[in-house]
């Protein structure tokens, strides 16, 4: 018999839920990851957006059970995640935009999301102070809101020790091999070898290079985002905003000021930054800048603590791969979440869990598919990255 029932490669956003609720359920669990300590890859760079906002059904409905487990964790867990429901809200000054977003809602109510159009007057009551030169309106989902990465990954870490799950840091995983007719799964590191019946790429922006040891070509493409911090200031508003407009230099643009009053923001540049640097540029800030005084004014005094870089795990369509290879060999990928690892990773976890441990998803087959390996990567992608 192997040493573990399930190895998880990568003590990240998507790893530390899935070895939580795996542990949950008695399965015997390693987690390795290369880095010194959990939550040390892509997790660490997010800035806390936690929505069900989004175009593909799979990624409303995983997003929904994520929302449903942070909500829920101080009750369960005891620990504050400093989860707030502060809702996201899409400001619109385009009309193409504002109707991209009016179609959109009709899919995101079909499934169960709290969200509307807002009118302009009504927009800045949410966000008072917002620039209304030709401001059309918006979107605005109460139900959403925000999460310290740092405090969950933590609280998942701990939780996952409570519950049984075994760690070890500072290990790379340079090679899997498969010995089917055993039903074994060996997994080497650089300092030594473990052995279980099943094993889950969870490795990020490493994606594709775990999965060619799993003899996968898998469609995973880092590229590099840029967030920041400011200095405090009384809190004045409660939404992620985002703001969808191209401008030279950057699409998306969104912030949103947590408890304490710090105004946490993160910058699309384009063209893309491909690959995996994670040295900060210094063409963003003066951009960040531009957009959140274009937005609003007042915070044109506001200066920045401190800023960094990360990746997101891309896939060609935008929309993460969670599969069972196959039914005998026990090989699992669950990566190319892009820039929402942190929201869609309790929902992605539930729904490895319950693949692992009764073959089926939480989510209907159908709507699960979506994350498939094989699917068409080609298919119009999800609109809201
Ligand atoms: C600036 C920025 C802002 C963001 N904001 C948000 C946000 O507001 N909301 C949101 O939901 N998401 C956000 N994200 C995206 C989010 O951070 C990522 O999608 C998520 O962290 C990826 O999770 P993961 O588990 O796939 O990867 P990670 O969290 O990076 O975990 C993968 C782990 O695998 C380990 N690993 C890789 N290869 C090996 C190996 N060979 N051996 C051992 N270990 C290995 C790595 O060390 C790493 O710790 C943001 C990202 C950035 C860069």
């Amino acid at each position: 018999m192997p040493g573990y029932d399930v190895i998880i490669i990568g003590a990240g956003s998507i790893g530390l839920p899935t070895a939580l609720f795996l542990a949950r359920e008695k399965v015997r669990v390693l987690i390795i990851d290369q880095l010194s300590s959990h939550g040390q890859g892509q997790n660490k760079a997010a800035i806390g957006g936690v929505r069900a906002t989004h175009s593909d059904p799979a990624k409303i409905q995983t997003c929904q059970l994520s929302l449903d487990v942070f909500s829920r964790w101080e009750d369960e867990y005891g620990d504050d995640l400093h989860f707030r429901r502060g809702g996201y809200c899409f400001p619109v000054y385009e009309e193409e935009q504002e109707w991209s977003l009016k179609n959109l809602l009709v899919v995101q109510k079909k499934f169960g999301l709290n969200i509307d159009w807002v009118d302009a007057r009504d927009l800045v009551e949410i966000l008072p102070g917002i620039s209304e030169d030709g401001l059309r309106g918006g979107t605005y989902s109460p139900d959403d809101g925000s999460v310290s990465p740092l405090l969950a990954s933590s609280a998942f870490y701990h939780q996952a020790l409570k519950h049984g799950a075994s760690f070890r840091f500072g290990e790379k995983v340079i090679g899997i091999e498969k010995k089917p007719a055993f039903g074994v799964i060996t997994v080497r590191t650089d300092q030594t070898t473990y052995q279980a019946a099943k094993v889950i790429n969870a490795a990020g922006a490493d994606a594709r290079e775990v999965g060619r040891l799993m003899g996968l070509d898998l469609p995973v493409f880092p590229d590099s985002h840029e967030a920041g911090v400011t200095e405090p200031v009384r809190p004045f508003f409660r939404p992620m905003v985002v703001d969808i407009r191209g401008c030279p230099g950057s699409t998306n643009f969104y912030f949103y000021q947590e408890e304490q009053g710090h105004i946490i923001f993160c910058l699309t540049p384009e063209p893309i930054i491909p690959g995996h640097n994670r040295d900060s540029s210094s063409a963003f800030l003066p951009q960040a800048a531009r957009r959140m005084i274009g937005l609003f004014p007042r915070l044109r005094n506001l200066r920045v603590r401190r800023v960094w870089r990360g990746l997101y795990p891309m896939t060609p369509d935008g929309v993460p791969i969670v599969d069972r290879l196959d039914h005998s060999d026990g090989l699992y990928v669950a990566v190319g979440v892009c820039g929402q690892g942190l929201m869609l990773g309790p929902g992605i976890a539930l729904n490895l869990v319950s693949l692992i441990t009764t073959g089926k998803p939480i989510l209907s087959q159908e709507i699960f598919s979506s994350y498939s390996l094989g699917r068409d990567y080609t298919r119009p992608s999800e609109s809201l990255k």
